[in-house]
């Protein structure tokens, strides 16, 4: 199942400054929503609310009809995989990266997962700035193979309900559809929440949500969006 609500959410940081006001929607089960707008509109802060980072301060967010208050931040990071905008890597090889949240992978399943996304040549490898042995050099990973180990970490997780947050921002364009494919393989028949700034990489969204200053200026599919633009 795995059904993502948002229910009337309010939250501020501060009092005096609310940042959601009121936001609704639904992610059906296996479905994708894309959340839109510009920098500040509180984007981030409605999936820091769902990993529980931080409570609402009114209304509730529920996991398949339940309130997520009551749920433990361990079981909601077991279930929700997360592919952030920049992927920091752990001072181990890649493999190690990639187990990293499912210790008890076999070496198989790791290596499979690192196939699919396409970072298996170097699942033995250090990453650069990090204690290699003396005489080698440790690996220089560009930007869209960081994403792809996040990708590799989140297939071998195999969570219900997916994040991706700006996952593919800080890359050049034609570095972005790759990654974009392999994300688009990934999200196939998961819950999934996109968030995004441009309304041009969340395309294939099942409903696309224009946040702007804390509430929902606008919705729907892509093509009745810019039908009304
Ligand atoms: P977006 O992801 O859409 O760029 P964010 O959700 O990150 O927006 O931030 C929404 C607003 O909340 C911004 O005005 C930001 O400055 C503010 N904000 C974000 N995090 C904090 C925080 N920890 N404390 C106070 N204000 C914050
Ligand atoms: P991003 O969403 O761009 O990945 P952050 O979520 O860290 O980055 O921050 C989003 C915005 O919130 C930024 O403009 C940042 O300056 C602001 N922000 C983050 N933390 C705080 C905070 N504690 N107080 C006020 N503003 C914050």
């Amino acid at each position: 199942d795995a059904v993502v609500r948002f229910e009337d959410v309010h939250f501020a940081y501060v009092p005096e400054r609310p940042i959601l006001r009121g936001i609704s929607f639904t992610v059906p089960a296996g479905r994708t929503v894309a959340i839109v707008g510009p920098s500040g509109a509180g984007k981030s802060t409605l999936s820091r609310l769902l990993f529980r980072f931080y409570e609402p301060q009114g209304g509730r967010i529920t996991v398949d009809g339940q309130d997520i208050a009551s749920v433990q931040q361990d079981s909601l990071r077991a279930a929700i995989g997360m592919v952030p905008q920049d992927t920091v890597l752990f001072n181990d090889t890649i493999g190690y990266n990639v187990r990293y949240g499912r210790w008890e992978a076999s070496e198989e399943e790791v290596r499979e997962a690192a196939r699919l996304a396409q970072i298996d040549r170097f699942i033995a490898a250090l990453p650069e700035g990090y204690d290699t042995p003396v005489g080698e050099r440790g690996l220089k990973l560009s930007g869209g193979e960081k994403q792809r180990v996040a990708i590799a970490r989140t297939i071998l997780k195999g969570p219900p309900i997916l994040v991706l947050d700006e996952a593919t921002s800080a890359l050049d364009s034609f570095t972005e559809r790759e990654i974009q494919d392999a994300l688009d393989r990934v999200s196939r028949g998961r819950t999934t929440l996109v968030i995004a700034h441009r309304l041009s990489t969340v395309v294939g969204a099942d409903e696309i949500i224009v946040l702007d200053q804390g509430r929902i200026a606008e919705r729907g599919t892509h093509l009745a969006l810019l039908g009304q633009g």
